[in-house]
């Protein structure tokens, strides 16, 4: 069978391998330069840059699995124990699991948080307990503002600001509040209440860029997948079940049009609704998609002469700062002789950054991180840039879930994938490769010959087996 995977993200990485690992004859197509999508790293002045600073959680099991396929495991080290530095102008706290079971596992931690109060504590279990009984199938759920349902459990501002907005800001990537209960839910119920460690801290030991694009293409490579590079696909012919044309743009050559018995779209929301081939999925479907917008996130880096941060990474409260990584040793800083720190501060729902220019961002934010870290105060800034990536995710507000869509289309041979479709999950990494395993079942599904499309791994067909569980 030849399939085209169009998209090297997460999505179609995991599609790819998971396919070439099969029988299928494998191509996929990327518009840019490199693999890897939404995870991207660059070169600075001799610094490897990510353009923004991605974590996962030990209960990403499928975004596990892919780096463990990619030989990249090792490479993404997750913490012994949930452990989180909050840190303010006034203060800072340590939130860090307890050695008893789930879900009592966060409980001391949450009793001793000092930026609330003692009442404010004690009402923290009924938003756990709510969030416990959560229906998250239940379209009503998705329809519901996380703000509003926590309010109701007696979460004052202050408890959501300071509490739920470290967890739900950087998942859903809107102000805390506006997030979708049900993407929410999915987050507590399988991160801070599920497992005692599911919500352990996995944080890239290298780049982005080596840890998935580059690892990808060796692989692919090795299993005899062909992977093109700056290839933007232009739009994709249904010819019949399970016959496509993909064309690709113009080349010098003239037109350059690929044949294939299968093809996994794997783009983002906005690209997929312009190639999809008419039939694949009833037009208004294709429509809603663009009702998933997108949100921004911002990356904030400073390159200080001296270290002024002593722990890897730290959440903030009571600041603009989000959250703030040491970068240093990932970006290969000290290989240039530089034995400086390099912090980078992750802004997640940026709009409200997203168009200031650097000049300013440097007066917001040097100043905030030497009221976080005293030893920044006397130290100098050497550096200082921004990232801002406009469509990180789509916008995880409430009433999204019913235009995410499932792998499947009505098109034999033709399925999605993507971090934005119907993975239960909110767009994640993890999203994105449930989205990839998803795809390369529905094709299975569709085929005469289940193993001339793809041999996964039963823990692999599990996985994404127990998405559909949950979802129906
Ligand atoms: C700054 C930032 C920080 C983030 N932080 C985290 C985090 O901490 N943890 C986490 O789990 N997730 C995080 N995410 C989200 C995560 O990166 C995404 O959910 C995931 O990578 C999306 O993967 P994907 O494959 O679905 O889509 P993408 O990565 O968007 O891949 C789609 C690919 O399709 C290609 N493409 C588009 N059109 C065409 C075409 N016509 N022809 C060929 N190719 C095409 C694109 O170039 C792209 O490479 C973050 C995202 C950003 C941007």
């Amino acid at each position: 069978m030849k399939v085209v995977v169009v998209g090297g993200g997460l999505a179609g990485i995991t599609a790819a391998v998971a396919l070439a690992q099969g029988d299928a004859d494998v191509t996929l197509l990327e518009a840019k330069p490199r693999l890897g999508g939404a995870t991207m790293s660059f070169t600075r002045d001799d610094l490897v840059i990510d353009t923004g600073q991605h974590v996962f959680l030990r209960c990403c099991t499928a975004y596990r699995g892919l780096l463990d396929r990619l030989g990249m495991g090792a490479h993404a080290p997750l913490q012994p124990r949930f452990d989180v530095t909050v840190v303010s102008p006034q203060r800072r706290a340590r939130l860090k699991r307890g050695r008893v079971p789930a879900p009592l596992h966060m409980l001391p931690a949450l009793l001793r948080y000092p930026f609330l109060s003692y009442p404010e504590r004690t009402r923290l279990s009924r938003a756990a307990l709510g969030f416990r009984g959560l229906k998250l199938a239940d379209p009503a759920t998705d329809e519901q503002r996380l703000g509003d349902w926590l309010a109701a459990r007696g979460q004052d501002e202050r408890t959501r600001r300071t509490l739920w907005d470290l967890f739900f800001i950087s998942t859903l990537n809107v102000p805390g509040d506006d997030g979708s209960l049900a993407l929410a839910g999915k987050v507590a119920q399988t991160g801070l209440l599920g497992d005692a460690d599911a919500a352990d801290i996995g944080v890239p030991a290298l780049s982005l860029g080596e840890l998935h694009g580059a690892a990808a293409e060796r692989l692919l490579g090795k299993l005899g997948a062909t992977v093109r590079l700056n290839t933007k696909v232009a739009a994709i012919e249904a010819k019949g079940p399970n016959e496509f044309a993909v064309q690709i743009g113009r080349t010098a050559e003239g037109e350059d049009i690929l044949s294939a018995d299968a093809v996994v779209l794997a783009v983002p929301h906005e690209a997929a609704a312009r190639l999809i081939p008419p039939g694949a999925l009833p037009a208004e479907t294709v429509d809603g998609w663009a009702g998933l917008g997108a949100a921004p996130i911002v990356n904030v880096h400073v390159i200080y002469d001296r270290k002024v941060m002593d722990v890897p990474f730290a959440a903030a409260v009571d600041s603009p700062v989000q959250w703030v990584f040491d970068r240093t040793r990932i970006s290969g800083m000290h290989a240039r002789g530089d034995d400086g720190q390099y912090l980078a501060i992750s802004l997640s729902a940026a709009d409200e950054y997203v168009d200031v220019p650097a000049a300013a961002l440097r007066e917001q934010f040097v100043p905030a991180l030497a009221e976080l870290f005293p030893a920044a105060r006397e130290a100098t800034v050497t550096e200082f840039f921004v990232t801002r990536e406009r469509r990180a995710t789509f916008r995880q507000v409430p009433g999204t879930a019913r235009l995410r869509p499932q792998a499947a289309t009505d098109l034999p041979g033709l399925t999605l994938a993507g971090s934005w479709t119907d993975t239960g999950w909110p767009d994640t990494m993890e999203g994105a490769v449930r989205s990839g395993l998803s795809a390369v079942i529905a094709l299975r599904e569709q085929a005469d010959n289940e193993d001339a499309v793809s041999e996964l791994t039963n823990e692999q067909v599990n996985t994404v087996d127990s998405v559909r569980e949950v979802r129906s």
